[in-house]
């Protein structure tokens, strides 16, 4: 192709390769670092699984010494939200993982040596390569429209041949210089594609660290799109210029770009770049009845991060579950613990192979998670609360921070022990397991009054009087339960279940009824932290308002 051609094609002052091996040297980093990435797209949407992946490839990069940086994938305008990378960055600030390269500074602005970060920032970079291409007859314009590709689709389809841009149907491959200066004179919209070699006699092999050793037959090659007509490259030629040019050492991506591997050496040995090595991880299914099939943007709520923040999960027990994702070894590892996440867990390469995949198991999350937040002092589960709810339930945030002591002290509950209560497996869950003991919350609370329907009004007036009046802040558990019991004795609930069982129609009920009773007008339920604790944190005056409320309500 003529030089004048590719002038009119591109501008002239695209940078050299060599301007561009100088500005994006080599990274001084230590044998064997890791230079991995995540190259998300602003679609306005953070996908569980990427965090899986980031996750992945910073413990990856912190476990050689090496670098993990973000690189914002927009060339396709379409898909496009405002906003939409700021979305992304803040979801992996969200779950507290540190990118060490790309748009996130604080107005989004790059930070790092081999910025632009944004792919549609790096247009001339793109564009230079693809200059270079063209002038080495390694790629080509093509004019054809979409009625002429879908023509030939047809026709392939037909004729059950394998359909694309090869072979006696890539029209513009081997077109003369007049016909293309014709058509870029005639301002036709054009696309430049890769011009492959396809080799009957050959294939193309590569060693996947996680997957082992994948082939690919050559003896049909499509000339495959690098430049859209907009001037954007498509995701083949964007991610070999890029991880060449931003030093990736591993590309750890989903195996749903193992087929794309082809396109991917082809177009680092055009270039005469050295191949990235690729790391290929699956990404999250789920089961859906006895089909296992990937997580679903559009179907899965599941798939959007802030499906879990806004439950309440903690970011550290979701990436503990992440971790047992990514590899078996993470389970093994966190048993017999007394933590489930550990931020210096080093993951390497070999721990991702052999897995049977991401399937997503949420009783797992719910374990770790109800153990993280088990694990936490009271006074660490406060903050962790206060900053949930001023993100996502402002409610809950009002009535907290009027009551920072006594919420704490209701955290405390069943806490700072040996065997701390496991009720609690995400934020949400606090209204349900705790929120009674607030009175904004309890005057909303419906009565739930089953348990104790065999008690009339009179004599639980009696019981919970005794109650109040024998109540001692100060009072050992022993002595609380010896003085719930003398009270039951007295009110004839019988002590013994024998007893009870031998001469029924001497008693009342059995002397659990008492406690059954005072959590009822407690908490409205018969459910309950343990009572003893419940009724210290209350306090006597609390206590009192709820008996009032309560034989108010028994009429
Ligand atoms: N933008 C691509 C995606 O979202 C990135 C794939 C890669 O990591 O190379 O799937």
């Amino acid at each position: 192709m003529t030089s004048e051609i590719i002038n009119l094609i591109f501008k002239n002052n695209l940078p050299t390769l060599k301007t561009l091996e100088e500005k994006y040297p080599k990274r001084n980093l230590p044998d064997g670092a890791i230079v991995t990435r995540q190259g998300p797209s602003p679609t306005g949407f953070a996908h569980f699984g990427l965090v899986y992946a980031v996750l992945a490839s910073r413990k990856l990069a912190d476990a050689t010494g090496g670098v993990f940086y973000l690189r914002i994938e927009d060339t396709d305008k379409i898909r496009e939200v405002e906003n939409g990378a700021s979305i992304l960055v803040n979801a992996i600030k969200d779950f507290g993982i540190k990118i060490d390269e790309g748009p996130i500074g604080s107005n989004l602005n790059d930070v790092g040596n081999y910025a632009p970060y944004t792919q549609s920032q790096r247009k001339d970079i793109y564009q230079a390569l693809v200059k270079k291409l063209l002038e080495e007859n390694k790629a080509y314009p093509c004019f054809c429209t979409k009625e002429e590709l879908d023509e030939v689709r047809k026709i392939q389809t037909d004729q059950k041949l394998v359909t694309g841009y090869y072979g006696k149907w890539a029209k513009w491959r081997d077109a003369s210089d007049e016909s293309v200066l014709a058509e870029l004179n005639k301002q036709t919209p054009f696309v430049i594609r890769f011009k492959s070699t396809p080799d009957e006699n050959k294939k193309i092999t590569v060693n996947d660290a996680i997957n082992g050793e994948v082939s690919f037959p050559i003896n049909i090659l499509e000339d495959f799109v690098i430049l859209k007509p907009d001037g954007m490259p498509t995701y083949h030629f964007a991610h070999v210029t890029d991880d060449h040019f931003m030093r990736t050492t591993l590309v750890l991506r989903s195996t749903e770009w193992i087929s794309s591997l082809p396109k991917h050496i082809q177009l680092f040995e055009a270039l005469g770049f050295e191949p990235v090595k690729y790391a290929h991880i699956a990404p999250i299914e789920k089961m859906i009845g006895s089909t296992r099939r990937k997580l679903s943007k559009r179907k899965d709520p599941e798939a959007d991060v802030y499906t879990y923040l806004k439950q309440g999960y903690e970011p550290e027990a979701v990436k503990a579950y992440l971790l047992n994702l990514l590899t078996p070894k993470y389970d093994e590892y966190i048993l017999g613990k007394n933590f489930v996440y550990d931020p210096n867990y080093k993951l390497t390469i070999d721990m991702l192979k052999g897995g049977s995949g991401a399937l997503l198991g949420l009783q797992k999350l719910d374990d770790y998670s109800a153990n993280y937040l088990a694990g936490l002092s009271a006074k660490e589960a406060f903050e962790r609360l206060i900053s949930w709810s001023e993100k996502y339930d402002k409610n809950l945030l009002e009535i907290i921070s009027r009551n920072k002591e006594y919420t704490t002290q209701v955290l405390n509950i069943e806490r700072e022990n040996e065997n701390p209560r496991k009720d609690l497996k995400k934020w949400t869950d606090f209204n349900e397991a705790a929120g009674f003991m607030f009175d904004e919350i309890y005057n909303t609370l419906n009565w739930e009054l089953d348990s104790i329907s065999h008690i009339d009004k009179s004599l639980a007036e009696n019981v919970l009087t005794e109650v109040l009046s024998t109540f001692d802040k100060n009072d050992s558990k022993e002595t609380w339960l010896q003085k719930l019991k003398d009270i039951a004795a007295q009110n004839k609930f019988a002590l013994d279940r024998k007893e009870l069982k031998n001469e029924p129609q001497k008693f009342i009920g059995f002397w659990a009824d008492v406690p059954a009773l005072i959590r009822t007008a407690l908490a409205k339920k018969n459910k309950s932290p343990d009572l003893y604790e419940v009724m210290r944190t209350l306090g006597k005056e609390k206590i009192q308002n709820r008996f009032s409320s309560f034989y108010g309500l028994r009429k």
